[in-house]
């Protein structure tokens, strides 16, 4: 469990606070989707998962252990992965097999080991042909799950992605969204930040935040249902719920609650069926 209480955190003691009294639990095998406006905080939160930055008051605690604590921190650390938004900014190897090696050498680990978990890492994400080549000619889809790769060497129990699918073209999106979404059936807990509502609505939770502080906390289902809440904030509603929404205010009897497809279809059909004579 990763346990946040009443996080303050200001990157400037001049400036203004980036997180304001957050509060939040995070279960083992979770996944959760991070929403909210520009600037709302959603890296700065994500980033004291893992010790990257300690709350200014409040506390963290990962696994029982608070990320204060420096004789905790590298165990924390491997407890809690990180993917950063851009992928260059976390390559350390020039190799692909060098790169993913990285986070196992830091464990200090028997080079047996090291290799084993190299080549276990991407086979999990699907590139082992892509071991022997050097990073700076992958796509940025090759490169974000090298980086995924990477952090899984390490064996966490958690991975926190910030934004994993920007600026890849729509294949490369599905991939690493379907490695997410095998990593959590595999039971690895998973937080991922989100601006695509429609990948939100995939996740078991979603937590919204606005202004350094948590917003709405609920499934899909129920956060999508709040729509007047979202929009008051700027945020937008997935296309589907959108949709639904219109036809209700034209007059046509659907439910607004509905985040996927195969539901929204559903409504549709029942919708036809009335008018159908
Ligand atoms: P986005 O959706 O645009 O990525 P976000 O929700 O992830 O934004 P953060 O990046 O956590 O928001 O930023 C929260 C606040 O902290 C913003 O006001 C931002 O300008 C500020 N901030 C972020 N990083 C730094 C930094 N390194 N130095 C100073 N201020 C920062």
């Amino acid at each position: 469990m990763i346990i946040l209480e009443d996080v303050y955190y200001k990157y400037d003691p001049e400036g203004i606070e980036a997180l304001r009294g957050v509060s939040l639990q995070i279960r083992e095998g979770e996944h959760l989707a991070l929403i909210g406006p520009n600037g709302c905080g959603k890296t700065t939160l994500i980033r004291h998962l893992n010790a990257l930055l300690l709350p200014a008051s409040g506390k963290v605690t990962v696994g029982g252990c608070n990320t204060n604590d420096p004789t905790h921190q590298a165990d924390i650390r491997s407890l809690v992965g990180m993917v950063f938004q851009n992928p260059d900014n976390q390559i350390v190897g020039v190799t692909v097999e060098e790169d993913v090696a990285f986070g196992p050498e830091n464990l200090r680990l028997p080079t047996v080991e090291i290799k084993k978990r190299v080549t276990e890492a991407l086979f999990r994400v699907g590139i082992p042909e892509l071991a022997y080549r050097n990073i700076e000619n992958l796509s940025g889809g090759e490169k974000r799950l090298v980086a995924i790769a990477g952090v899984l060497a390490v064996r966490p129990r958690y991975i926190a992605l910030d934004e994993p699918a920007a600026f890849l073209d729509p294949d490369a999106t599905k991939r690493v969204l379907d490695i997410i979404d095998k990593l959590h059936s595999e039971g690895v807990g998973i937080i991922h930040i989100t601006h695509n509502m429609a990948e939100a609505a995939l996740t078991q939770r979603i937590v919204v935040m606005n202004e350094g502080r948590v917003y709405l906390d609920g499934t899909p289902r129920e956060i999508f249902g709040k729509a007047g809440m979202l929009q008051k904030i700027g945020m937008q509603l997935p296309q589907i719920t959108e949709l639904l929404i219109k036809l209700k205010e034209s007059g046509f009897p659907v439910r607004t609650d509905i985040v996927n497809m195969e539901d929204a279809l559903e409504q549709i059909r029942s919708l036809a069926s009335k008018f159908k004579d």
